[in-house]
């Protein structure tokens, strides 16, 4: 039975692109792609020339069942998505959890992912953190979602895009309290890489204020609940108030 690579692909600069991870993507038989046309431009940077079959979140059932079917009869198969880490805010899950239910061998070939890209580089504790993904899009259900992170002590790690950040780091600071930490990672391994410093809504002005700021791509970090210390203790009140008198007529 065949082998299904899940390989990790650069998130902007594609010197990124690990040794190991062109070896794998020239030797399989077929590559299953978020966006074909995307990864047929890291192929041909690469010079590799490969068999491209599209596989995203609207098709990810009925492709998965083609794809196991030639696992099943030998064929090596690789999955990557348009950036970075497949199954990281990506495509992947039903087909890598399928493949493990038959016992299929599935080898991961790890590279970068934005969200551990940017803890390494944003000064925030990295002992213990959550991982996010996107937020709700619809400001509700953002804010009960943010609340129902308020007390996780690990460093909160939000993606999102750069249009929406202004409205997010807004919701941080009304959520959360406005003082932890935040950092915002934008354009990681790219020309215009940023990183900016301040509290949520400190970041939200600065991003409203400066439009350039809301070009690209995001990670949003953000401080954990502290346990000690009056800060963490007046943001809890904040927070308890602030549910307090929206659940009051
Ligand atoms: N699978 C990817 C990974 O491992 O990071 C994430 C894919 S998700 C669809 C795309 C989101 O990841 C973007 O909206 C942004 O929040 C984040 N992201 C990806 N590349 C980035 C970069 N170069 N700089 C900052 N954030 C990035």
């Amino acid at each position: 039975r065949g082998v299904l690579y899940v390989v990790a692909t650069p998130i902007g600069n594609l010197a990124d692109m690990s040794e190991r991870a062109r070896k794998i993507l020239a030797e399989v038989d077929l590559i299953a792609a978020e966006d074909t046309r995307q990864t047929l431009r890291l192929l041909n940077h690469c010079g590799i020339s490969a068999t491209l079959v599209s596989y995203h979140d609207h098709n990810e059932t009925s492709v998965s069942r083609r794809l196991l079917a030639e696992l099943e009869q030998g064929r090596n198969l690789a999955l990557v998505s348009d950036a970075g880490t497949p199954l990281v805010s990506d495509p992947g899950y039903s087909l890598v959890s399928a493949a493990r239910e038959r016992n299929l061998s599935v080898v991961p070939i790890p590279g970068p992912s934005a969200a551990i890209c940017a803890l390494s580089a944003a000064g925030l504790p990295s002992d213990r953190f959550l991982f996010l993904g996107f937020p709700p899009r619809s400001k509700p259900q953002r804010r009960t979602w943010l609340d129902g992170v308020a007390d996780e002590p690990g460093t909160l790690i939000l993606y999102e895009s750069g249009r929406r950040a202004v409205a997010t780091l807004a919701d941080l600071a009304e959520t959360l309290g406005d003082s932890r930490r935040v950092v915002l990672a934008r354009e990681l391994t790219k020309r215009f890489e940023t990183f900016l410093f301040g509290s949520a809504s400190e970041l939200a002005r600065r991003v409203e204020e400066d439009e350039e700021q809301q070009l690209g791509e995001l990670v949003i970090l953000v401080e954990g609940r502290g346990s000690d210390g009056e800060d963490a203790g007046l943001a809890e009140q904040e927070r308890v108030l602030r549910i307090l008198s929206e659940s009051l007529p």
